[in-house]
């Protein structure tokens, strides 16, 4: 099989050339790191596990309307998607105060929020992703404000979305990062939801326990993060639980 072309390798991922124009090969490692590299390891499993539960999400995303860059799951670590324009800018949503909001503005971990917050943060390892305005980004060519209103309604859309998938299997969606990119179409061009959603750019905190179920257990060395991972995609309904019976769906059982 010719080799295929590497088109771009980041921390977390690797982009190869897809099968066909506009696709791209999206790669998922298992490399870990948190504070722009500072933390490092690899953890096996991992991109399994991110590959599998992003698939979940853009899917569903895609069968509720809300655009995303994502066609299909080609192998265990490789997803077939279109290749977009991105936009330089990192969206978070907050539903619970946590992380650097926590820390810049003293709020405590967890406390709730009036609303959901978006805040947007410049894609630049050097400068470490500051966080920027919207008069920033319409200032130094980054985004227009027809993108900002889109990547607005795009981010609480997948914030709506994602807060129902996880509520619906007792977890708590805290805050999630995302990112969107440019398709076009002859003139006209739209944004879609690009990169990934998974436990590496969400907050999950068990809804009973408040276990952390997400990339927070790296970061703050909280026990083993391909156990966090799994139960998330075990919860999803996306990996059997030990002992639970693979492949054919399981048909209905009597409870005596
Ligand atoms: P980083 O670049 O921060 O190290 P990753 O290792 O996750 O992060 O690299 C994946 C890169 O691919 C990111 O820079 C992301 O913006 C880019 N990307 C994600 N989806 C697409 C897409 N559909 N088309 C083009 N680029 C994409
Ligand atoms: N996040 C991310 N990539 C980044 C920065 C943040 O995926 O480069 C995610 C992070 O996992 C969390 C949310 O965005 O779900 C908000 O992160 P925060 O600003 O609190 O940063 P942190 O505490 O990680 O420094």
């Amino acid at each position: 099989m010719a080799r295929r072309r590497l088109v771009y390798e980041g921390k977390a991922k690797i982009l190869y050339e897809g099968p066909e124009p506009g696709t791209l090969i999206q790669h998922f490692k298992d490399d870990t790191t948190a504070g722009n590299g500072e933390k490092f390891d690899v953890i096996e499993g991992k991109g399994v596990l991110n590959n599998r539960i992003s698939e979940h999400i853009m899917q569903g995303l895609n069968s509720i309307g809300v655009p995303t860059h994502f066609i299909r799951r080609l192998n265990m670590r490789e997803q077939l998607v279109r290749s977009v324009e991105m936009l330089p800018v990192e969206i978070v949503v907050r539903n619970v105060a946590a992380g650097s909001l926590s820390r810049r503005l003293g709020i405590e971990e967890g406390t709730q929020l009036p609303r959901p917050i978006i805040e947007f943060y410049l894609k630049n390892d050097e400068l470490h992703d500051p966080m920027i305005t919207e008069e920033h980004m319409i200032a130094f060519n980054w985004a227009t404000q027809q993108d900002i209103d889109d990547m607005i309604s795009l981010a609480l859309r997948v914030n709506d979305f994602l807060s129902g998938l996880m509520l619906g299997v007792g977890i708590r969606l805290i805050d999630f990062k995302m990112e969107t990119g440019r398709i076009w179409d002859g003139d006209f061009s739209r944004l879609v939801v690009a990169d990934e959603i998974s436990p590496d750019s969400c907050r999950l905190w068990d809804a009973k326990t408040g276990r952390k179920l997400d990339k927070d257990v790296f970061r703050r060395d909280l026990g083993s993060l391909s156990d966090a991972y799994s139960e998330v995609a075990r919860r999803l309904g996306i990996m059997p639980r030990p002992g639970e019976e693979t492949g054919r769906r399981q048909g209905p059982k009597l409870v005596h």
